[in-house]
């Protein structure tokens, strides 16, 4: 077992081409924010970095679609997508962005490395070439009529109609978007990732991980298997959007959006730690875990690692925990038919309210296989697990000591009913932290609020509002009991909804918890006073639901 002194994660890189949705939230940032907020719980050293990602054709086809510079589209996104993420309690250390100058200079010159060492294979190819724009045309840029269904608004790499993958070759009368003319082949030169040479390498490296996801190993297999097996990747582009490409020969010519963008971790770790960065990357005591989606995981998995190795000086990603896809009220998410729920509507809707989401998407996560949101479902998840369990456990502990102490926390008993509770925390805090450790975000929320349940039984049977009147010495004891384990509670909770978290231990008056505090231990002393009870959760209703539901229908 290897052993670290730090990790560096990362969170995908969002594309700055629209906002973001739950789907997104879902993916990697809420997983990746839970994670490391029970790192630093653990007192770990972290870096948690993401950033925009700035380049690549979805950005100029969008730039485009509104007569606008790609330049004003992803400052526009750029900052939506800080803006939502932060707005989500979602920690990153810092936030950078792909098209920042200082990201072009650590893009070209981990482009030049590679380029000196012969890594990269320069090819002539043919490609379409539009005569009246003058320029290359990348495969989304050529429509014509599908070989396959007939269908007339086929794209150069597939066709949305029957979903079948095309080369732009295979078009019939192709046309292209930019001008509407026919495009011609042109010879042009591009730089190759020669993964097909460096496939045994990439083969040793995955299969060293047999402890990665099966949903990641399974996809690293089924392209390393594929009959042809790994075919050389261009790593640069004809295009005019994006890092130049810095080599002589390559004017006009822009490094591919996937060299370009998981460098971009690099960059922003670089912002964050300056002169420091190193041990970051390139330590071999340094653990990096990248959160992803499972549409980027053969790059971050294959073309990523491939790339690290082949420059020399850099650690491999230690773990890959992609998720699958969350659907919406049974359909796939997707921005272009604005079948989404974008966090930034959601805190219109439901201001002060994230931590509600957070819940119903930890609780709904497309671990293991794709998984489907329902504003229903939401619902019952805030009404009868945040505010029926753990909103219900805190409110009566605040009310009561308010009401019969005046908020002076009392002495914990030492029953064995007690002594009993108190132990459930070590309990359970080791299962939440065996299950966050395997990346089962899931199985861990499930045993938190099991957690605050137990919480819920013992006032149900030490019944202090009964006791208060016959025998109120034990009715002391027991509130001072269950004063101690509602702060425990506000620790094991806050890597999921740390704004809860945090507002529980503002009423008790006590600061940040550590993992290694929730052992059961005394958090807040005897004598001490508690503030007033605030309101935890709020019920959702069904108007509110019906409303969302509604909102999803109009758009569709
Ligand atoms: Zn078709």
């Amino acid at each position: 077992m290897k052993s670290f002194n730090r990790t560096t994660v990362t969170a995908a890189l969002p594309y700055a081409n629209g906002p973001i949705h739950i789907g997104h939230l879902a993916g990697c940032y809420l997983p990746a924010d839970i994670y490391v907020r029970y790192l630093r719980m653990l007192g770990q050293d972290v870096a948690f970095v993401c950033g925009s990602d700035e380049h690549g054709m979805a950005i100029t086809m969008k730039a485009r679609s509104e007569n606008i510079s790609p330049s004003v589209i992803v400052n526009r996104y750029n900052d939506m997508m800080r803006n939502s993420l932060d707005a989500f309690g979602v920690s990153f250390d810092i936030y950078s962005r792909t098209s920042s100058p200082k990201h072009a200079e650590v893009a070209q010159s981990f482009f030049r490395k590679l380029n000196e060492k012969g890594t990269l294979q320069v090819r002539e190819t043919e490609q379409y070439y539009d005569p009246e724009a003058e320029q290359f045309l990348a495969d989304r840029y050529i429509t014509g009529t599908c070989p396959n269904c007939k269908s007339k608004n086929a794209y150069g790499d597939q066709c949305e109609k029957c979903g079948t993958t095309l080369s732009p070759l295979d078009l019939i009368d192709p046309k292209s978007t930019l001008s509407k003319a026919t495009p011609v082949m042109k010879k042009t030169k591009n730089w190759f990732l020669p993964l097909d040479k460096l496939s045994p390498q990439i083969r040793s490296y995955i299969e060293g991980h047999p402890e990665w996801k099966s949903n990641v190993l399974g996809q690293c297999k089924s392209w390393l298997d594929s009959g042809e097996g790994l075919q050389p990747r261009s790593m640069t582009r004809d295009l005019d959007w994006g890092v130049p490409v810095p080599v002589e020969g390559a004017e006009g010519k822009v490094l591919y959006v996937w060299f370009d963008a998981p460098l971009g971790y690099i960059t922003a770790t670089q912002e964050l730690h300056g002169d420091d960065w190193e041990k970051w990357w390139k330590s071999d005591d340094t653990r990096l875990v990248h959160f992803i989606g499972k549409d980027n995981i053969v790059f971050h998995a294959i073309i990523f690692p491939a790339l690290l190795m082949e420059h020399g000086d850099y650690i491999l990603p230690e773990d890959i925990p992609a998720n699958e896809f969350l659907n919406l009220e049974g359909d796939k998410l997707s921005t272009s038919k604005n079948w989404a729920v974008w966090l930034h509507e959601y805190l219109e809707d439901f201001p002060g309210n994230q931590d509600a989401l957070r819940y119903a998407l930890c609780a709904t996560m497309p671990e293991a296989k794709d998984n489907d949101f329902t504003w229903s479902d939401f619902q019952i998840r805030n009404n009868s697990e945040l505010v029926a369990i753990l909103g219900n456990l805190v409110n009566r502990v605040m009310v009561l000591n308010n009401k019969y102490y005046q908020g002076i926390v009392q002495e914990p008993g030492t029953s064995p009913s007690d002594a009993h509770l108190m132990a459930s925390i070590a309990v359970h805090s080791g299962k939440v932290s065996d299950s966050l450790k395997a990346y089962r975000f899931r199985e861990a929320l499930t045993e938190a609020m099991n957690l605050a349940r137990l919480g819920n039984k013992y006032l149900a049977d030490e019944e202090p509002w009964k006791k208060m009147k016959t025998d109120p010495k034990r009715t002391a004891e027991i509130m001072g009991t269950v004063t101690q384990f509602i702060a425990a509670i506000s620790g094991i909770f806050d890597p999921f909804i740390p704004f809860s978290a945090e507002k529980i231990r503002s009423m008790l008056g006590i600061g940040a918890l550590l993992w290694s505090d929730l052992d059961g231990r005394t958090l807040l002393s005897p004598g001490s006073k508690i503030s007033e009870p605030r309101l935890l959760f709020e019920k959702i209703e069904d108007h509110q639901v019906e409303t969302q539901k509604a909102k999803l229908k109009k758009t569709s």
